[in-house]
């Protein structure tokens, strides 16, 4: 068997950790194993709580292969990679994140560039340059979106490599789900056709409505290409128009003709992918959104996974049994080898502290709320000094704590710090941090991403269970064919969240669980939680219900 060494190829500069070095040996093993039999697996899934460090496990996997793309979730992360590891990799990222060099005074992004206007010349941008050199590079990376999108609708482009990375890979399936969802804005769909979309009960009574429209559309597209043709007054020659910056007009017609070419593609997948089951997703506000969603991704992930490299990594903190995973990604249980490790950090540094104020679920959240509230100000209290994060069931009964806590006296209202949209979360964290005082950060939507290490936080509050709404008809249609997935779900998204409290060997957080869901939970999914959650879990329970916990000894 070839010998394969990944720690020779661990980022310079830093030391491998022990855990990082066990992981790596197994990986290195695994591969070895590969190299030398075809039949062996050749999608590995490296799960290691957070604070392990996963991103230099994957930089010395990408740096051995010589060949690889590494995806990570959201640009944040990709930032991160960037600001650690920028000299040993090539990154890129979405066109509009880069602007025309050709108007260096006008800020105007290269989606909109000279070069997309008609009679506009060949150039190369900073977007295309940042291609290149990512195409070009041993290391190519980006976020998952933006790579899923171009192997699908650009596949020639992106040839085979040795090795495929995808960091945070519990989001793996929400995005490629996104990335193949057919969005019909109210503002588009009045352009495209005339006014909003009639409602109709299935995605097969969308199907036989957009194959009629979608000549129409090809016209339109047409049309808007015309209309870009004639911004130019008549008698200024091409050069003399081309050098002044797009006008608004303009700009707005090139984002019209990019977002119809954009859902043009999509709704060809939509109108030709007969044989696969989609969801409709259409509130009932009036102006709200139509989006036609694919149920499942198996298929599209299952080409994605097997045809951009030999070997696939799929890393992330906690993924579940490999069955599970194996039959969201459509592949053969076989071909998928699970490489874990436990928490190197005592659970002295990441205790939980269960206090139930009872079940919550939709139904009893109001009746329950008063009570919720008060523990949340108890905790507050018991943390006078010290930085926090509330995790609220919604963005609606979070603003509802908010003012709860607030009328309670100045000295809550000073210290919290309401995300009120997954948008301005980066405002907000940067507002936390640079505070010198205890301040406290209120979202629904910061269970993962996050890195709030050592004093900017030292403890949270898990108010509510994290199960994933079934109020959206996608969710619902996913758990009901299959209630396995919702419950792994719901595990994933707690642990991710749990993960925040201890990043590293000197870190130490609290986290709260107020929701007696949590019990319930344990009681039925036990199983598809990991050893070092549960290890915390254990003796949260033995401290809740000391004159049970020999008997929850015995019961494990
Ligand atoms: S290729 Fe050239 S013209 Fe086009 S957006 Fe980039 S810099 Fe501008």
């Amino acid at each position: 068997m070839d010998r394969v060494d990944l720690l020779a190829h661990f980022p310079p500069g830093f030391t491998p950790r022990p855990e990082q070095a066990r992981l790596l040996a197994s990986l290195a093993d695994a591969i070895a194993e590969a190299l030398d039999d075809p039949t062996a697996p050749r999608v590995f899934v490296v799960e290691a709580p957070p604070g392990i460090g996963k991103s230099h496990i994957a930089m010395a996997l990408a740096r051995w292969s010589g060949d690889a793309y590494l995806l990570t979730s959201q640009k944040l992360l990709q930032d991160q990679y960037e600001r650690e590891f920028g000299a040993d990799l090539q990154l890129v990222k979405g066109r509009d994140n880069y602007l025309c060099e050709r108007y260096p005074e006008a800020r105007v992004p290269t989606s909109r560039g000279m070069c997309r206007r008609p009679r506009g010349p060949l150039c190369q941008c900073p977007y295309a340059r940042a291609k290149a050199a990512a195409l070009a590079g041993p290391i190519f990376c980006t976020n998952t979106s933006y790579f899923a999108t171009l192997r699908h609708w650009r596949a020639d482009q992106l040839r085979k490599r040795r090795l495929l990375i995808i960091d945070e890979a519990h989001n793996l399936e929400a995005q490629l789900v996104s990335v193949f969802t057919v969005a019909f804005p109210p503002e588009l769909t009045k352009a495209w056709f005339g006014g909003p979309l009639p409602r109709l009960d299935a995605a097969e009574a969308y199907r036989a409505l957009m194959r009629e429209h979608l000549e129409r559309l090809d016209g339109q597209l047409e049309a808007l290409t015309r209309a870009l043709e004639v911004m130019r007054p008549s008698g200024v020659p091409p050069e003399t128009f081309l050098s002044i910056p797009p006008s608004r007009a303009e700009q707005e017609l090139m984002v019209e003709r990019e977002s119809l070419e954009t859902a043009l593609a999509r709704v060809r997948f939509f109108v030709d992918a007969e044989d696969r089951e989609w969801v409709v997703r259409y509130p009932p506000e009036p102006g709200a959104t139509l989006e036609l969603v694919p149920l499942t991704v198996a298929s599209t992930a299952r080409e994605l996974l097997g045809e951009s490299a030999d070997f696939v990594v799929l890393s992330s903190a906690y993924l579940g049994h490999r069955s599970a995973l194996a039959e969201c990604f459509g592949l053969e249980e076989a071909a998928v080898r699970s490489l874990a490790s436990d928490s190197p950090f005592p659970l002295a540094q990441r205790r939980i502290d269960y206090r139930p104020v009872g079940a919550l679920s939709k139904t009893s959240l109001a009746r329950l709320e008063p009570a919720l509230f008060t523990e949340v100000a108890a905790i507050l209290d018991a943390h006078p000094h010290e930085k926090g994060l509330i995790h609220a069931p919604s963005y609606a009964a979070g603003r509802r704590l908010v003012a709860d806590l607030a009328g309670r006296g100045p000295a809550f209202s000073r210290r919290l710090i309401w995300v009120e949209s997954a948008q301005a979360k980066t405002r907000a964290l940067d507002q936390h941090r640079a505070a010198a005082t205890p301040t406290v950060l209120v979202s629904p939507s910061l269970r993962e991403g996050v890195d709030l290490p050592d004093d900017f936080l030292r403890f949270q509050v898990v108010t509510k269970m994290p199960y994933p709404d079934l109020g959206d008809p996608w969710t619902a249609a996913r758990r009901a064919r299959d209630p396995r997935w919702y419950a792994l779900e719901t595990a994933k998204a707690l642990v991710q969240a749990y993960g925040r409290s201890c990043r590293h060997a000197d870190d130490h957080g609290l986290t709260y669980v107020l929701d007696r869901q949590f019990e319930r939970f344990l009681a039925h999914y036990r199983a598809l939680l990991p050893p070092w959650f549960l290890d915390a879990v254990r003796a949260a329970m033995r401290a809740r219900y000391p004159e049970a916990s020999s008997e929850c000894e015995d019961s494990g």
